[in-house]
């Protein structure tokens, strides 16, 4: 199912799983057969079918790109803010562990079999939401990077997106 810009709407089914609609003499093909030609016809527009999907994971990028810019316009303009945010990642770190869970990979480097301290939850928008995709699991390393600058944010978040281990 998509939406009116032609994007994939999450967690619908494809309009035909499971259900028997234009089956038998519902269906207006009912008695007729493809024949060798159309079938090769289906075949290529499903081929064509593919540029379309990319183009939507592409957008999903820029989508990251500029929550990314909005957010360093903010951090740039009150650091102190940010500090703020730091310390209210601790505070939130409770109920993130008990929500999310503790997956012991990294999500940027992949990196596996990590606990503790050695593997944490990063924020992506400072906002703390109750969404799984403001979120990154992230070893020290890559965590420390990605609080650097907007620089090395973005591309941790790249990473995470190249790797599939995270969703925007
Ligand atoms: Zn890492």
């Amino acid at each position: 199912m998509r939406n009116k810009k032609g994007q994939f709407i999450k967690g619908n089914i494809t309009w035909c799983k499971g259900k028997k609609v234009f089956v038998g003499e519902n269906n207006p093909f009912y008695g007729k057969k493809h024949s060798e030609e159309t079938k090769k016809k289906i075949r290529e527009k499903r081929k064509l079918q593919k540029p379309t999907f990319f183009g939507h994971k592409h957008s999903e990028k820029s989508k990251i790109k500029i929550s990314i810019s909005r957010k360093n316009k903010y951090v740039g303009k009150n650091n102190k803010k940010w500090k703020g945010e730091k310390a209210g990642y601790h505070a939130k770190h409770g109920w993130v562990n008990r929500w999310l869970g503790r997956p012991e990979k990294c999500m940027a480097c992949e990196k596996d079999g990590l606990i503790k301290q050695k593997i944490h939850w990063a924020n992506i928008s400072g906002e703390y939401k109750r969404e799984i995709t403001d979120w990154l699991r992230l070893c020290a390393k890559c965590h420390a990077l990605f609080d650097r600058n907007f620089i090395e944010r973005e591309r941790i978040l790249l990473k995470c997106l190249i790797n599939k281990n995270h969703e925007f």
